[in-house]
């Protein structure tokens, strides 16, 4: 693993650079840098052994000019409320790139979930929803799982929120389990919405999509279907997938000879996303150094775990044959590196853009909540598809007349989007 960067810092030196670059009013800038909420909280949860044990919760509202803010609740050991802000402030990015109505915001607890039992899950879940209930809601704060949450969090925390407001309020949360108020489609959103992305890029850089091998990192939610559309959408090849092992405290990266089986690893992951070693070893995969999917012959990359993992440093180790890099994950790619595949004109498909199918389907979740009618599978992929190729052709387009990189690109997209919700808002006038 590598070292951690601020990930607020990250996302605020993102952030100066393309307002420079827009010659953004730095009246605006100052609005647009900062969270315009955040919540720090303290949840006591009765443990199985009888002692109470304290959590620190934490929800960051960015900005919500162009709907209600949206955006995960991570359960992770090391969330810290400058990880929080830096995620809510790439949701509201997100948001407005896809061009859905909606802000951004992201929510956190000090906690890893696999040290818990389930009914303390559940606890914890409920206790975030008693510190919070007031300030979200369908119409000002929605948010969806992320790393660490899941489904079943999600309706235990629906259902708090419900009991508290006296109403069934399915739109207050979203990535539901289906049946529970959840969309079809949700599951598999964020990674082939990472393959929708890459699809269009690889028409752009004459990649042809049967001739391409990849290497992701992680191996959760976005990495397996992320991996699944590599191989089944586009018809390439996955040579290695890099994911921690809890058990063991370090990543190892899993290869096999002519690629890996994205749905064999997946059954046998557990759902902290840590694979059965043993079993992967006797199913004829090797099995080496965490590390080894950045220096994979591959030419495409897809980090699809945590922020800040490719770095000034680790980017010297990518292949020279390196194309494109889909960043799944939210900030994987520091502004150092970002300068190195710049200037080595690897196409990035920036976070915000390329990992903003999961929230598109929370869109769609709630327009069907609200709807009380729930749409089929296939109608969900394809207006994700839809959604996912205009955000792509928009970010794509921008970087050619500006002659700018695709990361700058999706900001400038998303800033005038954002900006100009706020002018028709009547925010810059001082009087709102
Ligand atoms: N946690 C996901 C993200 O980072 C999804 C957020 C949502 O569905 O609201 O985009």
């Amino acid at each position: 693993m590598v070292k951690k960067i601020n990930a607020f810092d990250m996302a605020q030196i993102q952030f100066d650079t393309v307002a420079k670059l827009l010659q953004l009013d730095n009246e605006i800038a100052e609005i647009l840098r900062w969270p315009q909420r955040e919540y720090s909280f303290r949840i006591p949860v009765r443990m199985d052994d009888g002692r109470l044990k304290v959590f620190q919760g934490f929800r960051v509202q960015h900005n919500d000019a162009r709907g209600p803010n949206k955006g995960g609740i991570r359960f992770a050991a090391d969330e810290t409320l400058d990880t929080v802000r830096a995620l809510a402030t790439w949701m509201t990015w997100k948001c407005a790139v896809a061009d859905i109505p909606l802000g951004g915001g992201k929510g956190g607890v000090v906690v890893d979930p696999s040290t818990l039992s389930t009914n303390e899950k559940e606890s914890l879940c409920r206790g975030w929803v008693q510190a919070m209930w007031k300030n979200i809601g369908p119409r000002n704060d929605v948010p969806a799982p992320d790393i660490g949450t899941t489904p079943q969090m999600m309706g235990w925390m629906m259902d708090e929120y419900s009991r508290l407001v006296g109403q069934y309020t399915p739109g207050v949360f979203t990535g539901k389990p289906v049946g529970g108020g959840g969309s079809l489609g949700r599951t598999e959103a964020t990674g082939y919405g990472v393959i929708y992305t890459v699809r269009e890029a690889m028409k752009h850089i004459n990649l042809d999509p049967k001739n391409s091998v990849a290497a992701l990192q992680g191996f959760g939610n976005v990495s397996q279907y992320a991996a699944i559309g590599f191989v089944e959408i586009l018809g390439g090849t996955v040579a290695c997938v890099s994911c921690y092992d809890r058990h063991d405290k370090k990543a190892y990266t899993y290869s096999k000879k002519g690629g890996v089986d994205p749905r064999f690893l997946m059954s046998i992951v557990d759902q902290y996303g840590t694979v059965d070693k043993q079993k992967a070893l006797d199913s004829g995969y090797e099995v080496t150094d965490g590390d080894k999917w950045l220096e994979a012959d591959v030419n495409v990359l897809i980090p699809a775990a945590l922020e800040g993992q490719i770095t000034g440093d680790t980017v010297k180790k990518v292949s020279k044959n390196l194309k494109l890099v889909a960043e799944g994950a939210n900030g994987p790619t520091t502004p150092e590196a970002d300068e190195v595949l710049k200037k080595n004109k690897v196409f990035v498909i920036p976070d915000f853009l390329c990992n903003a199918g999961g929230v598109t389907v929370s869109y769609f979740e709630q327009v069907q909540n609200d709807a009380n009618y729930y749409w089929e599978k296939d109608a969900v992929l394809r207006r994700l598809d839809v959604k996912m190729t205009a955000a792509f052709n928009a970010v794509y387009q921008r970087s050619q007349e500006e002659k700018v990189y695709t990361r700058d690109a999706a900001y400038m997209v998303a800033i005038d989007r954002v900006v100009a919700a706020m002018e028709m808002r009547g925010w810059l006038t001082g009087n709102a």
